[in-house]
Order: structure tokens, then sequence, then C-alpha cells
């Protein structure tokens, strides 16, 4: 094939304006472009011939890893029989059908019904609507406010982008918007407090969450959003009790609970749901990436019987839903999504994600745990994160215009290995394909202990 790299990088340096890219670097060339030609399992190719190991899945995402022609096939015939029909006023298609069902077969108990979108951030747009119309139809027009976690990301609109709680994404966009408030990080590495003990430090956030509501007012607060375990904020782990003392706190002053699935849904932790893992018992749960493993965009809310008992009785209060995209529930996303979840149990990928999960984040706690900039290193299932600080014993961390995470992340690259710099503190992330087999892990083990060897010596 004809190599267009050169073309293509000028092409792209010219006009395309990139999400979450550094954009006076880019266009001036000083930050890499690299131009992704194709994927085969764990492993993609770049155009100029180079192979990586994509130990995140993409944006955690490609679950099933690259190059499924199953998926491929289920795309291409759908797109043949029936490229588009929308879902308003009760249409469907067999494949948004049938993948509502196997989703609601998928989920925690006391599931009902699937609203589809093509984004982790509309579904939680549509979770916000959903929440404020539910407290209308009740009744209570006051209970509006929605608080969501520092560190916690719900994605990048508007609303979506206030319930996130990372200040990339607040800063120079005049976010977060109100009713949204945050609340303490479960981030038991870096609480303030170092004498807690992780159920003390649950306890606390269980507390602060508690304060913020009483201090709010019970009657003005609706809902709580949280990832089960946080991702972008640094993968983090709940620490232990957490989502217990949460809960509590949350049936007491009537909040609902939305679980933002996002990245645990459908298999990640080893569980269909992070919810079954952390035993959450969810109003709400958003699901995404993992439903197609991104072979194509969609997104859904899941809603649970007790929100959509109330939900019918708006309608027949006040008529039709107002609140529809005119590519929900696309037939082309939904039939990947039948043959994606097929394709999960087939392989058996959520016990893989258990159980090589667990093997993955011993053997990268035995290769640089120890080492003397390394701070922590966490997970679940197969989601795991080293972090950096300059100082072990005092939990110094790095200045972050040192850069020190994309630095090791960098590094890790040139070995032919992609792990992410997470966007806030130096945290090196892991969230590889569920597909993957302790050889690849061992591979992602002994590249990343190499580049943090090679970049603190370099210091
Ligand atoms: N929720 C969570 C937990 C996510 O990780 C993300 C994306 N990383 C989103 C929501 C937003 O999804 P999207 O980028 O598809 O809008």
């Amino acid at each position: 094939m004809l190599d267009r790299s050169n073309e293509l990088t000028a092409w792209d340096r010219d006009h395309f304006f990139h999400p979450s890219t550094h954009m006076g670097m880019h266009a001036r060339g000083e930050s890499p472009t690299r131009v992704i030609a194709g994927g085969e399992g764990v492993w993609i190719t770049d155009t100029s011939g180079r192979k990586s190991l994509d130990a995140f899945a993409g944006l955690y995402c490609v679950n099933v890893g690259y190059g499924r022609t199953e998926i491929a096939d289920a795309i291409g015939e759908q797109a043949r029989e029936l490229a588009y029909y929308h879902a308003y006023v009760g249409h469907g298609t067999e494949a948004s059908i049938t993948l509502a069902k196997m989703i609601i077969d998928r989920a925690p108990e006391g599931m009902s019904r699937v609203y589809f979108g093509l984004s982790g951030s509309d579904a939680n747009e549509t979770n916000i609507k959903l929440i404020w119309y539910y407290n209308n139809v009740l009744g209570r027009p006051e209970k509006k406010k929605i608080i969501s976690r520092w560190r916690g990301y719900h994605g990048s609109g508007v609303m979506t982008g206030s319930l996130t709680g990372l200040e990339l994404f607040h800063n120079a966009f005049d976010l977060p918007r109100a009713p949204i408030l945050h609340t303490e990080a479960p981030y038991y590495f870096r609480r303030s407090d170092r004498s807690m003990s992780e159920e003390q430090f649950s306890q606390h956030c269980a507390d602060k969450l508690e304060e913020m509501i009483l201090a709010e007012g019970p009657d003005t607060v609706a809902a709580f959003i949280g990832e089960p375990i946080l991702g972008t904020g640094g993968i983090v782990p709940p620490p232990a009790g957490y989502w217990q003392k949460i809960q509590a706190v949350l049936k007491k002053y009537d909040v609902l609970l939305v679980a933002d699935e996002v990245v645990t849904g459908f298999g990640r932790l080893g569980t269909m749901f992070g919810s079954d893992h952390y035993r959450m018992q969810p109003d709400l749960i958003t699901i995404a990436k993992g439903l197609t493993s991104a072979y194509a965009p969609l997104s859904g809310v899941i809603v649970s019987d007790r929100v959509w008992q109330v939900l019918v009785q708006g309608s027949d209060q006040l008529g039709a839903l107002g609140h529809g995209w005119t590519y929900s529930a696309h037939p082309i996303c939904a039939a990947a999504g039948v043959a994606n979840l097929e394709l999960i149990d087939t392989l058996d990928l959520v016990t893989n994600a258990g159980e090589t999960g667990a093997y993955f984040r011993k053997a990268l706690a035995d290769a640089v745990g120890s080492h003397a900039n390394v701070g922590d290193v966490r997970g679940d299932g197969l989601m795991a994160a080293v972090e950096f600080v300059e100082d072990r014993d005092d939990r110094q961390f790095f200045d972050p215009s040192r850069k020190i995470g994309p630095q090791v992340a960098a590094a890790l690259l040139e070995r032919g290995v992609i792990g992410r710099a997470m966007p806030q503190g130096d945290i090196l992330g892991f969230a590889p394909p569920l597909c993957l087999t302790r050889e690849e892990a061992d591979i992602v083990v002994e590249h990343t202990a190499d580049a943090v060897k090679h970049v603190f010596a370099s210091l």
C-alpha cells in the first residue's frame, strides 16, 4: 500500500481539530501525530508499520480486542438490510429490541428498561433529565441537586462536564454549573489524614456526603453519581466498605444512586457490572464503551423498575417524553452490540478479565511496587494504575509541571506498549482489552518496569 503518512500528517495538522489535545503544539508539529491503520487482538499498527500493544483498549473501550470479524459482519449485514430507522413513537428494529433484552438479562437485579444514546456523555445527560423529570412527577420541584465526586469522570458536555470533577475539564469553560456539587473523592492513597484505616476513610467520605446533604437541605438533593471504581480520575478502587456506607446515607435522605458503568459495564472488573462487584444497588446505570467494544458508537441508561414506574406515571400526566436523539438505538450500532455481547459470552471474557486481571496486577506490583518513586500500585479486574511520587516515605508528589506521568507513558510507548498518563497526578493507567492473555500481560509488565527504571534514572 502507498505510504501516505506525510500527506496525512500535513492535512492533520492543518485541518483536524483533535479532542483532548494541546492545540498549539499539535498545529506547530511539536507533538506527535500518529495515524492508526489497523488492529488485531490487543495490537494496533500505524501507517509507518509500527506495532503497539494497546494496554488501554483505545479509551478503555475495545473490550473484545481489535479485528473481530463477527462484529464487522453483523455491522455489514445490518447496513445492507436496514441502515437506519428511528426509535421514536414506539419504532424499533430486531437488533435494538434484542439488544435491550440482552442488556436487561445481564443487568443487576431490579433493572427494567434501556434508553439508548451514542456516547457516555449523552447517556449521563439523559440521566440528569430523567432525575429532574422524576422529581417533578413526584411533586418535589426543589429536589434537583446532583452530587458527584472530585475526580469523577462523567462526560464532556455542559452538564456532564459539570458532573466531571477534574480541573482540566472545568478550567476556562465556566464549569461546573449549578445544580451540581462535588464531594470528597474516595482516594485512600491521597487521604489527608494518613492515620485513617480504609474503613475509617470510607466513613469519613460518607460523613462528608451527609454533611453536604444536610447543609444543602435533603429536600433539594436528588441524586448521587459515581463510577464504581474511579476511572479517568486515577483508576482508584473504592476503599473498604465505601459503597455500603454511601448507600446508607443516600437511602436515609431518599437520594437516587446513578452508577456510571461506562468503563465497568460488561465485564471489566471480572463481573458483568461493577455494581455486582461492589454490591451497589443503583437506580440508574450509565453504559457505553463495552456495550459495542467501540465497534460502533452506542450508549444507554438502564432504568430501574422503581424509576420506571414514576416515568410511566409522568407520561400519563404530561404526555410523550420530550427527550430523544435522532440516532437513539441506531440499528447498525445495535447490531454491533448484539454481536459484541454474544462474543463476550462465547469467549468467556468476563471470567478472563477477573483471572488475567488478578495475574496482571500482581505481576505489575511485583515488578515496580518496590521502586523508590512508586507510591501506589492499585486496581481491580482489568484496570490497574501505578502512581509515582517524589518521596515514598513522606508521600511527596512531584510538581505537575515536571510531567512525570506523561514521561513514563512516552518511555513505555517507545518500548511498544500503550499505557495512559491519567490527566490529574503522575499516574500511569492500564485497562487492556478483556481478551488479554498472561503472555501479553507479561509483555506489558516487563516494558513498564523498564520504562520506570529508565525515566527515574535519567531525572
Ligand atoms: N463516564 C465515564 C465513567 C467515562 O469514563 C466516560 C468516558 N471516558 C464517559 C462517561 C463519557 O463517555 P463519552 O466519552 O463516550 O462521552
